[in-house]
Parts: structure tokens; sequence; C-alpha cells
């Protein structure tokens, strides 16, 4: 039986993203049926719902950061049952083919992994389904090969943001091999950055949070930064010249990252993971001088992310969220806009009108 879901979708690039029903389809033989408790409002969301890559397809239900119970399971899956805690992140297929894909490194994925919302969805033509729909709803089907498992010990709700921007930040600290004796700098405090400083400090790094104003020092030292810079300080900036091994770069907007190259060791890298539509200069000079990199890196393969999650699990660490009625996103976005996160919306699905 197809399953009759609520959500809240964005109908256009400019309008307030409103309540929707849907069907998700009948979960088939590797199906996992997941009743959505929580959903973490990544800042993706925001581009996609603004149109900011020019591709979403309307309506859309974002949410890539699921967690939730399993109601029902397929013939063939045996990795869960009902009842078991269980998230879902940013993909929910890959052609299962290609060397990443057969890496394990799903999210590079040749022909393009099947993201969780936007993304072309053969199998839900059963119900009308063009495009995948995310977890700002209170239902998801997916194959059991793309579900995760939450471990008992991380609250489902605190949980949720682990599925993206947890792994997201997991990825390049496993990556560029941080460990006791690293020097990493994560730049943007938001959703995304206060993982990476958790995550860092709890591979033994020595961490730098570099942001925007002081609002969020103490927060940053709390989450186990060690030092803390404002990006716009010129004297601190250049007194942290050459200290770091690797920068986290989560900015989500275009800025001016050419000043941060400096604050390379050398063979630093910066990684960038904001999803910045600009183009953002850097120069030959600096990266030439210390044979310093400029990487990319894109949230982290199904392995990786449970892997991820254990992590978490065996070192306490969750997200910092604050949890809301889902019909108050639109006021959740204007916030994220302006930076004003602490440090990440869940949406607390239990909470859906009827
Ligand atoms: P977020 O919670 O809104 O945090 C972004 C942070 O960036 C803000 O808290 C702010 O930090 C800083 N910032 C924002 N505008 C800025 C500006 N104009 N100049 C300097 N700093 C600025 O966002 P998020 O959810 O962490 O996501 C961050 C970015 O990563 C987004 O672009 C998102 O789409 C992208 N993303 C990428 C991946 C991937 O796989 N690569 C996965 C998930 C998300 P301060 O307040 O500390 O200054
Ligand atoms: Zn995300
Ligand atoms: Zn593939």
């Amino acid at each position: 039986m197809p399953i009759a879901t609520r959500a809240f979708a964005a109908t256009a690039s400019d309008k307030p993203l409103a309540p929707y029903s849907f069907e998700r389809r009948d979960p088939g033989p590797d199906d996992v049926a997941i009743a959505i408790k929580f959903a973490g409002v990544c800042h993706s969301d925001l581009h996609i719902v603004k149109n900011d890559l020019g591709n979403t397809r309307y309506p859309i239900v974002p949410g890539h950061e699921i967690a939730g119970i399993v109601t029902a399971v397929g013939a063939n899956v045996t990795r869960f049952k009902e009842g078991d805690r269980v998230g879902v992140g940013c993909m929910v297929d890959s052609c299962r083919q290609c060397a990443p894909c057969k890496e394990g490194e799903e999210q590079y994925c040749v022909p393009g992994m099947t993201q969780t919302y936007g993304s072309p969805d053969p199998k839900g033509v059963e119900v009308g389904q063009t495009i995948t729909q995310g977890g700002y709803s209170d239902a998801i089907v997916v194959d059991q090969n793309y579900v995760l498992s939450i471990p008992d010990s991380l609250p489902l709700d605190a949980a949720a943001p682990l599925l993206c921007a947890g792994i997201t930040t997991y990825s390049p600290l496993k990556t560029w091999n941080v460990g006791p004796g690293s020097k990493v700098a994560v730049v943007g405090l938001g959703g995304l950055g206060h993982m990476a400083v958790k995550q860092a400090a709890a591979m033994g790094a020595e961490v730098t949070v570099l942001s925007t104003s002081d609002r969020k020092k103490a927060d940053a030292e709390r989450m186990g930064a060690r030092h803390f810079l404002i990006n716009s300080d010129k004297d601190a900036m250049k007194a942290a010249a050459e200290k770091f091994d690797l920068i986290i770069n989560t900015v989500s907007a275009t800025h001016e990252i050419a000043g941060h190259l400096n604050l390379l060791a050398k063979d630093g890298t910066m990684v960038m993971l904001g999803l910045s539509t600009e183009g953002m200069p850097v120069f030959a000079m600096p990266l030439l001088w210390r044979r310093r990199r400029v990487a990319g890196s894109l949230i982290g393969g199904i392995r990786e992310t449970q892997e991820m999650l254990d992590f978490c699990a065996a070192n306490n660490i969750a997200c910092d969220i604050e949890l809301i009625a889902p019909d108050r996103i639109n006021e959740a976005y204007e916030r994220m806009e302006k930076s004003d996160v602490r440090y990440r919306f869940v949406l607390d699905i239990e909470k859906l009108a009827a």
C-alpha cells in the first residue's frame, strides 16, 4: 500500500513553505519504511528552496537529515526490523556499478547519486512522484542499502543533523588524516562548523574557529575550540599565518578566501564545503610558496556515514539543536540567513499539523 504522507513543501523560490500531502511508494522487497520523527534543517535546503543552483523543481519537500523509526521492511531486508532507530542522509540510491559506488563513495557516483530530494525518482512513478521528496515529512521509503543505524546512546533529535552536517565534516577530517597534534581551523560556526569543531577536537586536534563576530566565542570554546578569531581582524589573521594543517571552510556565501590561504602551513589544505555558486579568487603565490592546496568535499559515503555515527556515539558527540514545530520553518530560514542558528534547527515531525 502506498503511504499517505504529510509534509512541508516549497512551491516557488519566493513563497513560504506550506503544508503539502503526497504518497510514498508501496515498500518493495528491498525497502525500509520509516516514520520520520526529526528532520534537521541544512543550509543546502535553503539554497535549493531559493533556487540558488538554478535547477530546483517545485513543489519540493526539502530535508536530508532524517531520523526515525522503522515501521515495515521488505522481504529481502536483513539489516533492519520494525522499531529500529534509523537515519537517512543526502542520498537514497546510486548506480552501484561505477568505481566510486564500488569503493563505498556513492556520493561521487559517476552517473550521479539519487539525492534524497530533488532527483528523478523512477521508483516513485507508481504513486505519481517524478522527483524524490525529502524529510520535512512524516514518512519515507528507502532502499536498505542507503539507510543508517542510529546508535542507542544518541538522542534521535540531536542525531538527525549528523546525517548531513556530521558526515560532511567528518569525511574531510578523515581524508586529511586529522589526529592528535593536527592544527585545524574551522571557518563559520553554523551547523557544519560546530560539528567540525566537536569532531576535530575528539580526534585530538587543536581547533581554532574563525567567525564573523565574537558572538559565538563562548560556544566555540565549550565545543572544544582552543582559539577563536574574527576573520575581519587583520592583526589576528596576520598573527595566525602559517598555523594550520587543515582549514574546514563551511561558509554558506561567497566570501573572500584569498586571505585565508596564508593561514595554512606548508602542505596545508583548505577544504571548501559551502555551496557558493560564484567564483572566489585565489592567487598563485600563496599556493606555490608553501605547496598549499584548495580542495572540496561532498558529504560522505554510506559506510563512512555509519562509521561517523558510531564515532559520534563513542565520543558523546551530538548536535546542538533548536527543536521547532514544522510550521516555524520559514522563520528558521530567516534566522539561518542571518547566521542566527545555535547550531541546527530540527523539525519535530510529530508536531506536523494534521
Ligand atoms: P549555516 O548553519 O547557516 O552556517 C553557515 C555559517 O557560515 C554561518 O553560521 C556563519 O558563521 C558563516 N557565514 C554565513 N554567511 C557568511 C558570510 N557572508 N561571510 C562569512 N561567513 C559567513 O550553514 P550550514 O548548514 O552549516 O551549511 C554551510 C554551507 O555548507 C552551506 O552552503 C551548505 O549548503 C553547504 N553544505 C555543503 C555540503 C557538502 O557536502 N559539501 C553539505 C552540507 C551543507 P559565523 O556566524 O561563525 O560567522
Ligand atoms: Zn545538508
Ligand atoms: Zn555509481
